[in-house]
C-alpha cells in the first residue's frame, strides 16, 4: 500500500514536470511576443501643457510635461504669427529619460498683442523611422494678452477701524481668475455681483496697528497678468479694554477632564490650561482661516438681509478685543490673550438663535471653543457660536435669522454657561457690535453694496 502510494506520487511528479516545461514554453512565447509589441513604440511622446483657456501673458510660465516609454530625445517650442515663426526653446535630452519637464515664457518673443499659434514638437528615442524616432506635434491657437486688468473702485474710501470690517465695490476691465483685497499673507476674495461689478468684504485685524495696516487691491486676468495697488482707506484706531482674568484652582478642577484632553502631553491642569490657551488657541485660529479659505464653505452672495440678532435676554460678560491678563490664585500673571468675540450669558442651556440667515458649515468640537457652530452668510462673512451644550442643526442646513440652532453650555475654555458669539470675515474675527448695529450695517455694507444698482 505504502509502495504503491509512493510510486503513484512519483509518477504524478514526472507528469507535473512535463506540464511545467510546456507551460514554460507557452509563457516564454507569450512574453516574447508581448515584449516585441511592447518594444515596438509606435507613438511619439505624450505632451501636456499647463495652459487653461486661450489667453496667455508674456510673463506666464508654461510647464510642459513629456512622457515616452522609449525615452524623450528632444523638444522644440515655436510661435507662429502669419508667415513668421520664432523659436522659443530647443532642447535635447541625451539621457533618454521616460519623463521630462520643461517650462518657458514668451517674454523674449516680442510678440504683439493678439492671436498666434504655439507649436510644441517632441521626439522620442525609439528606432522608428530608421532611428529618427516618433514625433508628436501639439499646436494651440492662443491670444497674447500682456495688459494687466484695470481696477476701478466704485465706492468711496471706506472708514475702517482696528478690529472692524469694510466693504468695497469695484469693476474690472476684463474677466479675471482672481481678485480681491490682500493683506500680507491674508487674501479676501471679491465676489462678482449680478450687475458685473465685484464686492469684497475685508477686515482690519485687531492685532494690527493703524500704521501697519496696508491693504492692497489686486486682480489677475485669465492670461496671468496681475494688477495690484494700495487700497485707499480711512483707517482709524480703536481702543480695547484691558481685563484681568483669575484662573483659580476651582476652575482648573472643574475643567480637569477637558484640559487633559486638550493638552494630554502636559503634566498638570495649570500647564494644560496654559497650553490650551496658547498652543490650542493658535491652532484653532488657523482652523478658522482654513475653513474660510475653502471655497466650498463660502456662498458667493449674501444670504441675509435686515438685522443681526444676539442671544436674547443676555448680559455681556466680555467684549470683543478685551486684552486679558490671566493671573493665578496668588495674583501672579500666567498668560495674556485677546478675546475675539462677545460673551453673552443668559440662563443655563439657553436657546441660541442664528444671528442671521445662512448655511451651517461647521458643527463640531474645536479646542478652546468646545462644541461650536459656524454659519456662512455669504462673501466670507460667518458667525460663530462657541461653548455649546447641544446642537440642533447639522452641516448643510439652511437657517433663517432667529432659528434656534443650539443650547448654550460650558464646553471648551468656559468657566460658566455662556455663548461666545463671534463674527468672522475671511476667517478673521471682527467686532460683532458693528454687525449687531443695523445703522452701521446699512451705512457701511448695504448702501455701499448697492452703489451701482
Ligand atoms: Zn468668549
Amino acid at each position: 500500500m505504502l509502495r504503491r502510494k509512493s510510486s503513484y506520487s512519483s509518477s504524478g511528479k514526472s507528469l507535473g514536470s512535463g506540464l511545467s516545461v510546456m507551460a514554460m514554453l507557452i509563457i516564454l512565447a507569450a512574453a516574447g511576443a508581448g515584449a516585441y509589441f511592447l518594444m515596438r513604440d509606435l507613438s511619439g511622446p505624450v505632451v501636456t501643457l499647463s495652459l487653461t483657456g486661450d489667453r496667455i501673458g508674456l510673463v506666464r510660465t508654461v510647464e510642459v510635461g513629456l512622457d515616452d516609454k522609449s525615452g524623450v530625445k528632444s523638444v522644440s517650442v515655436v510661435v507662429r504669427r502669419g508667415a513668421k515663426s520664432m523659436d522659443v526653446l530647443r532642447q535635447n535630452f541625451p539621457g533618454l529619460e521616460p519623463r521630462q519637464k520643461i517650462s518657458f515664457q514668451l517674454k523674449e518673443t516680442q510678440l504683439p498683442e493678439g492671436s498666434f499659434e504655439l507649436e510644441v514638437r517632441a521626439v522620442d528615442g525609439s528606432f522608428a523611422g530608421f532611428g529618427k524616432g516618433n514625433a508628436t506635434t501639439l499646436t494651440r491657437k492662443l491670444i497674447l494678452d500682456s495688459r494687466p486688468p484695470r481696477i476701478a473702485v466704485r465706492t468711496g474710501a471706506p472708514a475702517i477701524y482696528r478690529g472692524g470690517s469694510a466693504l468695497i465695490v469695484y469693476t474690472l476691465s476684463e474677466d479675471v481668475s482672481k481678485s480681491g483685497v490682500r493683506l500680507g499673507e491674508l487674501f479676501f476674495p471679491g465676489y462678482r455681483q449680478a450687475n458685473g461689478s465685484y464686492a469684497c468684504l475685508f477686515p482690519f485685524p485687531v492685532e494690527m496697528a493703524v500704521n501697519e495696516y496696508r491693504p492692497e487691491i489686486m486682480a489677475q486676468d485669465l492670461a496671468g497678468n496681475v494688477t495690484s495697488s494700495r487700497l485707499l482707506i480711512h483707517a482709524g484706531s480703536r481702543n480695547y479694554r484691558a481685563d484681568t482674568l483669575n484662573i483659580p484652582e476651582s476652575f482648573l478642577n472643574f475643567k480637569a477632564d477637558e484640559l487633559a484632553q486638550l493638552c494630554p502631553d502636559m503634566p498638570a491642569p495649570l500647564e494644560q490650561y496654559l497650553c490650551a490657551n496658547s498652543r490650542v488657541r493658535e491652532s484653532n485660529d488657523k482652523t478658522l482661516l482654513a475653513v474660510a479659505a475653502d471655497p466650498g464653505n463660502v456662498t458667493d452672495h449674501f444670504l441675509w438681509s435686515g438685522r443681526f440678532q444676539r442671544l436674547p435676554r443676555s448680559a455681556v460678560k466680555a467684549n470683543f478685543g478685551d486684552f486679558r491678563t490671566y493671573v493665578d490664585g496668588n495674583r501672579q500673571k500666567i498668560d495674556e490673550q485677546r478675546h475675539m468675540g462677545l460673551d453673552l450669558a443668559s440662563v443655563a442651556r439657553a436657546d441660541v438663535p442664528a444671528a442671521q440667515s445662512g448655511r451651517v458649515i461647521w458643527v463640531d468640537y474645536l479646542g478652546i471653543h468646545g462644541q461650536m457652530i459656524l454659519i456662512d452668510h455669504g462673501m466670507g462673512l460667518m458667525t460663530q457660536y462657541s461653548h455649546l451644550s447641544e446642537y440642533l442643526v447639522k452641516v448643510g442646513d439652511m437657517v433663517k435669522a432667529g432659528d434656534i440652532i443650539a443650547h448654550t453650555g460650558t464646553t471648551g475654555l468656559a468657566g460658566g454657561d455662556h455663548l461666545h458669539f463671534g463674527v468672522l470675515v475671511g476667517g478673521v474675527p471682527v467686532q460683532p457690535l458693528e454687525w449687531l448695529d443695523p445703522v452701521w450695517v446699512r451705512n457701511n455694507i448695504i448702501s455701499r453694496l448697492n452703489i451701482l444698482s
